[in-house]
């Protein structure tokens, strides 16, 4: 007889472009998963998606649902719970944990995407027992997150760890939509970043493999830089290796604020692995003070396109945990 499991909580992952779900164990172990694409949907119907897929794993569920996390890709007011900014989701204004709660009729939590994704590197992934850990998350824009001995650090506002937007060159490209500044990390190592210089590289070099995937019509992104430049061609190893520069110049700047213990990098870009991440410890060797350069480490995720909901499942877990939750919205901090 199979034992029975601990009870549940789903967690959400509400990215730009995908909303993804799972039903949670304890274990972490996933039993259901819910995905869909959200790309070009309005308010109403973003909301809708949601709630389904949270009433979908209920339905799937054999236990009881206690909670349900949500990261998102946004930044959450923690005074107000209102989603303060979100580039590519039409939830500004709204108080996203109190409106789905009302609609499921459970406690929801939320949080910053790149908030739950170091909660869940830090319980159980790549800074698990670190004292000071941060994370970069490298997608098509940049996030970043804090925790201090294993407890996110959220900022007077709910604003902290905006690493994507720290300035590294003041007259340097535009940064992403909804940004003012320009030069930030984002726009050096993004993946917007990564896809306009592969795109440069490859008009430079048309010869190479990179040129040639561009003259035959190929999507110039991450992945297919990361695949070429295993496979050898120097252009999109070049690019990366600089990408990896860029980084370790925002890493730099973020181990002489925090003093860390590790800097876990994550997101989709970080897909690239060494490729990235070895230039940017050499810049961290050459150029912090070596207090800080012999100790910081920087890990890749453990926790790939499984982060956000899985991270988003602890929240959800370690509040139903400590307190009774009434079946309302609560924003995390
Ligand atoms: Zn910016």
């Amino acid at each position: 007889v199979a034992k029975v499991p601990t009870e549940c909580v789903i967690g959400v992952d509400l990215g730009g472009t995908n909303l993804k779900a799972g039903l949670v164990e304890g274990s972490l172990a996933v039993r259901a998963r819910v995905e869909r694409v959200i790309a070009g949907l309005g308010r109403e119907e973003l909301l809708d998606a949601l709630a389904d897929a949270v009433a979908q794993l209920r339905e799937s569920a054999e236990v009881e649902v206690e909670a349900v996390g949500l990261g998102i890709a946004g930044l959450i007011d923690s005074d107000s719970g209102v989603v303060a900014s979100s580039t590519h989701l039409p939830i500004a204004g709204v108080a996203i944990a109190e409106v789905l709660s009302e609609r499921v009729g459970l406690a929801v939590l939320a949080d910053n995407d790149a908030n739950v994704a170091l909660l869940a590197e830090v319980r159980d992934g790549a800074a698990a027992g670190e004292h000071v850990a941060l994370i970069v998350a490298l997608g098509t824009g940049v996030g970043g997150a804090i925790a201090f001995d294993g407890e996110i650090y959220r900022g007077a506002h709910g604003a902290a760890g905006e690493f994507g937007h720290i300035v590294i060159s003041p007259d340097g490209p535009a940064c992403g939509p909804g940004c003012r500044s320009r030069g930030c990390l984002e726009a050096f190592v993004g993946g917007s970043a990564l896809a306009r210089d592969a795109c440069a590289a490859a008009e430079r070099d048309p010869a190479g493999a990179l040129g040639q995937a561009l003259a035959d019509g190929r999507v110039i992104d991450g992945p297919l830089v990361t695949e070429l430049a295993l496979g050898g061609d120097a252009t999109a190893l070049a690019v990366l290796t600089t990408l990896g520069q860029w980084l370790g110049i925002g890493l730099l700047s973020l181990a002489n604020v925090f003093d860390p213990d590790v800097i876990v990098v994550g997101g989709g870009v970080s897909a690239a692995g060494d490729l990235i991440l070895e230039p940017a410890r050499r810049v961290l060797a050459e150029r912090a003070p070596t207090l800080i350069s012999k100790h910081v480490e920087v890990r890749p995720a453990r926790f790939g396109a499984r982060a956000g909901m899985l991270g988003a499942a602890i929240l959800a877990r370690e509040a139903a945990a400590m307190t009774p939750l009434r079946r309302r919205g609560k924003v995390a901090g």
